[in-house]
């Protein structure tokens, strides 16, 4: 007994042999790659559809256009305003046995433009903005930012911006006060040294020549029409987030962690999506899910509290030949699933917050989290012993390596996923995924080792479970 514990709590790297590596790079690879192209959800939502196609998934839209039927083994995808998406790989088993869900979200904390932000300032232009989901505000100033997202015009043309990546492209910023004539500033506490307010990010500052009054804000617009044809009533119809500039990296000598914007939850969606694609032919209906707006609520028809799941579940079901009111329910009823979301790694140099023996650890595998929440587990899904049993015999028959874990001590704060939202409908569900340092900065930190042993885990919970 002694043995499986000190077992189950040493690092994971250890019990790799050159193929396990191998295969973890490759895995590890790819979600690098992902990272570095997919900022936004609606750019995470169109790389899937694209991963998802090369795959053999169709769009079920056309087929329930065409009037199609479904069967076992046959793969769709559907999206909701081009901001979440679900995959099915229709199994063998009467859909009415349920679905084995793999969820995530692809949106991130970030700061959005609003839809009126240009303006000029000492000769200097801005573009106001409103931040989304929970930021350190400090964190995000000084450092190169990137603009990402759509501009879309009165005749409907939807005009996609990247600005910031590329290697000739250039940044933003938003300024900090000198730290010499920091002095008040500094004796503020951290939650107001930087006011939301304020998050103003500076886009340039040369006016245009022979202008009297808002000279350089005329340039910058000069730019804009020429460049995108937007005017600047056109930011009443955008989506654009400011995100920090550049590509997810490697980190550490031994290069064993990844450092990249926006892991949480893109490590859970994008090992979701690795494995989706893996499993061929499953015995009960496979499904991933990817939504946004988890960061601020889970709200919206875009977000896991609409009606988009349920609706594509009918849909599917009506494919099949099996739709009825009752046989949805039951299908809902009978699923179970994995709320994949990230987990707060311990960190040594903040372990006051932790509680060590039920806390995450990067580089001991995938996390399994019974309940979420904050205080007196609020806000939870408590997910039943019975299913977290099945879970462990399923994970330890594909030796998959997994730790559990609370977020951080009882009492010190607490988070939340959409676990609470699925379990609405009776099945069984239980937050799944991946330990994060630095969760919610600009830049957080993953080991290569729990992106790696996340995938498995997903494999083995769509082929077992
Ligand atoms: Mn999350
Ligand atoms: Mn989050």
């Amino acid at each position: 007994m002694k043995e499986t514990v000190e077992k189950e709590k040493k690092s994971v790297w250890e019990k790799y042999d050159k193929k396990d590596l191998e295969k973890l790079e490759k895995v590890c690879g790819k979600y690098i790659q992902f990272l570095s192209d997919c900022k936004t959800e609606r750019e995470c939502a169109a790389e899937v559809v694209r991963q998802a196609k090369e795959a053999g998934y169709r769009d079920l839209e056309e087929i329930i256009k065409k009037s199609e039927t479904l069967k076992a083994g046959d793969k769709v995808y559907a999206v909701c305003m081009n901001k979440s998406v679900v995959l099915f790989c229709i199994g063998k088993k009467p859909i009415e046995e349920g679905l084995n869900i793999l969820g995530a979200h692809i949106d991130s904390p970030r700061l959005d433009i609003k839809q009126n932000p240009l303006y000029e300032d000492s000769e200097m232009a801005f573009l106001d903005t409103h931040y989304y989901g929970g930021i350190k505000k400090y964190q995000w100033v000084t450092m190169p930012l990137a603009i990402h997202g759509v501009v879309v015009k009165k005749d409907g043309t939807s005009i996609a911006i990247c600005v910031g990546e590329k290697k000739d492209d250039p940044v933003f910023c938003i300024s900090d006060l000198l730290i010499h004539l920091a002095g008040e500033q500094m004796e503020k506490k951290a939650g107001k040294v930087v006011d939301g307010e304020d998050l103003d990010i500076l886009i340039g500052s040369m006016p245009l020549k022979g202008k009297e009054k808002d000279a350089v804000k005329k340039g910058i617009l000069e730019i804009l029409k020429k460049e995108y044809d937007i005017e600047e009533e056109d930011f009443i119809s955008a989506e654009l987030e400011v995100v920090p500039a550049g590509k997810a990296r490697e980190l550490g000598f031994d290069r064993s962690m990844i450092l990249s914007y926006g892991q949480d939850d893109r490590v859970c969606a994008y090992t979701s999506l690795d494995a989706m694609l893996e499993v061929e032919e499953p015995e009960k209906t496979s499904c991933c899910l990817l939504v946004d707006k988890e960061e601020i609520g889970s709200v919206g028809a875009t977000g896991m509290q609409s009606h988009f799941f349920e609706n594509t579940v009918a849909e599917i079901m009506d494919r099949i030949g099996e739709y009825n009111e009752l046989k949805l329910r039951r299908c809902l009823k009978n699923s179970r699933m994995l709320s994949s979301d990230v987990n707060a790694g311990f960190d040594p140099l903040y372990a006051s917050s932790f509680e060590k023996k039920n806390t995450s650890y990067c580089g001991r595998g995938v996390v399994f989290s019974k309940f979420t929440g904050s205080r007196g587990k609020s806000g939870s899904n408590d997910a039943n012993a019975e299913y977290l049993a099945a879970l462990r015999k399923i994970m330890d028959d594909h030796k998959v390596n997994y730790q559990t874990a609370e977020l951080g001590k009882v009492d010190v704060g607490g988070g939340g996923t959409i676990a609470y939202i699925l379990s609405l409908y009776g099945m069984e569900v239980i937050d799944c995924g991946v330990a994060v340092l630095s969760m919610h900065a600009p830049w957080e930190v993953t080991s290569k080792a729990d992106v790696y042993e996340a995938q498995k885990c997903y494999v083995a919970f769509l082929k077992d479970a």
